[in-house]
């Protein structure tokens, strides 16, 4: 008897895979509010719009002193010093023909029209009517190391809109037009599980007593950073053994009260791979072969009003599938609008003389010469190339490089924040 190798479904371009998983993704109805300290990350679910001009009035950007440039008569021009602001102060308006002396982001007082630094002034002593006096060492041109009222931010801008990721720049931004509490999306909550009858957590057994055909859990520290980073409230189910009910078991426990259900491993269609049946059991599943190296089995479904998505085992496949694919859709579930990262043109300072049919996620390294390096090791087992390098080249199916090629570089700065 000849045993017929199942027809295999077509490979499905990671673009469309993309699109469609991301059409799933409806942001999620609810918000809450968070202080702004504790905002760093999240995804606003309101437009902030200033109430308040930034900075509020003109200001010093240096210590000096405060003039009039009409005043200003002869190349080293002398004026009486007639009053002090300091940052916090408000000053009186300028004396005609007198300088005032001012601090950095203190007031410009009315009728001064530029700042002279106080390293550009001599100061003399004071006369018979007890105030100081400067010379000038050059003229000031006018408006200079003046800080404009508004400059910053003007009165109803929106100086951020809804769906924008916050940095902590942005929470300075925000605390600088007076926000001290913010709307954002709320956390999605994912339910994480491992699994693999091979795997064993470090710290439960010692590298001297692992068994032949052990390995240690690596998917599920590195997936669980991930989901942090992404602002997700994690409920962490562990490894599930490779058995039906027990794969049945951990689902049905997940669906409950969870966004998304996220497993690693299981996932291709040997007997060893229980996702696939449970997951089509409870609920439904697709099961994509999508064309990327690493990483070509991705599966999505439902379990009750639960997402599901099934990485693959092999680490580096899970770790590149998650940063292509579950990172924008968790972005999507929180109403985020920039979900595609950056990606910098960059020489390759390598050669990848075999080309592949699938689209190819290489290993590399920004070098001190401007130029990308490769890891040596591009197994989708070597977890090490996604520590070595900075990034990925994103590899269009069928393409050699040759050094000094251009390539597209994804750093993981974009896709690890
Ligand atoms: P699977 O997708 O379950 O067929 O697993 C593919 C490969 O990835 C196998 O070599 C597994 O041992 C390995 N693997 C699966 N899950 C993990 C994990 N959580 N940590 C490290 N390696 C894993
Ligand atoms: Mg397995």
């Amino acid at each position: 008897m000849t045993l017929l190798r199942p027809p295999q479904p077509p490979l499905r371009p990671l673009d469309e895979a993309l699109a469609e998983l991301l059409g799933h993704a409806q942001a999620l109805a609810d918000h809450e509010e968070v202080s702004t300290f504790d905002a760093d990350g999240r995804v606003l679910a309101q437009d902030l719009v200033s109430a308040l001009q930034v900075p509020p009035q003109d200001n010093s950007s240096m210590d000096g002193y405060a003039l009039r440039c009409a005043d200003l008569t002869g190349p080293n021009p002398v004026l009486t010093v007639s009053q002090r602001i300091a940052a916090g102060a408000s000053g009186a308006p300028l004396t005609a023909g007198t300088a005032a002396r001012i601090f950095t982001g203190a007031p410009v007082p009315e009728g001064a029209d530029a700042i002279v630094m106080q390293e550009d002034c001599e100061l003399l002593p004071a006369e018979g009517d007890g105030l100081s006096a400067i010379r000038l060492r050059k003229l000031p041109l006018p408006g200079q190391w003046i800080r404009r009222a508004g400059e910053d931010v003007t009165r109803g801008a929106v100086v951020l809109a809804r769906g924008a990721r916050l940095t902590p720049a942005s929470l300075g931004l925000a605390a600088s037009i007076g926000l001290d509490r913010l709307q954002v999306a709320r956390r999605p909550r994912v339910a994480l599980f491992s699994t693999g009858d091979e795997l064993v957590m470090p710290g439960e057994v010692a590298p001297e007593q692992m068994k032949p055909g052990s390995i240690y859990n690596s998917n599920r520290f590195f997936l669980r950073a991930l989901l942090h980073r992404l602002g997700c409230d994690v409920s962490d189910l562990g490894i599930v053994p490779d058995r039906r009910d027990a794969t049945l078991a951990a689902l049905q426990l997940a669906a409950q009260e969870h966004d998304l259900i996220l497993t690693s491993g299981g996932v291709s269609v040997g007997e060893e791979d229980h996702i696939k049946p449970a997951v089509q059991t409870l609920g439904r599943l697709d099961l994509w072969q999508i064309a990327i190296k690493p990483g070509k089995p991705f599966a999505y479904g439902r379990v009750q009003d639960a997402h599901f998505i099934g990485l693959p085992g092999n680490p580096v496949s899970s770790f590149v599938t998650f940063l292509l694919l579950v990172r924008p859709f968790l972005l999507k579930l929180q109403g985020a609008l920039d979900l595609a990262p950056e990606i910098i043109a960059l020489p390759a300072h390598f050669t990848w003389p075999r080309a592949d049919k699938r689209r190819e996620f290489l290993r590399v390294r920004r070098n001190a010469a401007g130029g990308l390096d490769l890891f040596e090791n591009q197994s989708s087992g070597v977890l090490t190339s996604a520590v070595w390098g900075d990034g990925l080249v994103d590899n269009p199916p069928g393409q050699t490089i040759a050094p000094g090629d251009l390539v597209r570089f994804v750093p993981f700065s974009e896709l690890l924040a």
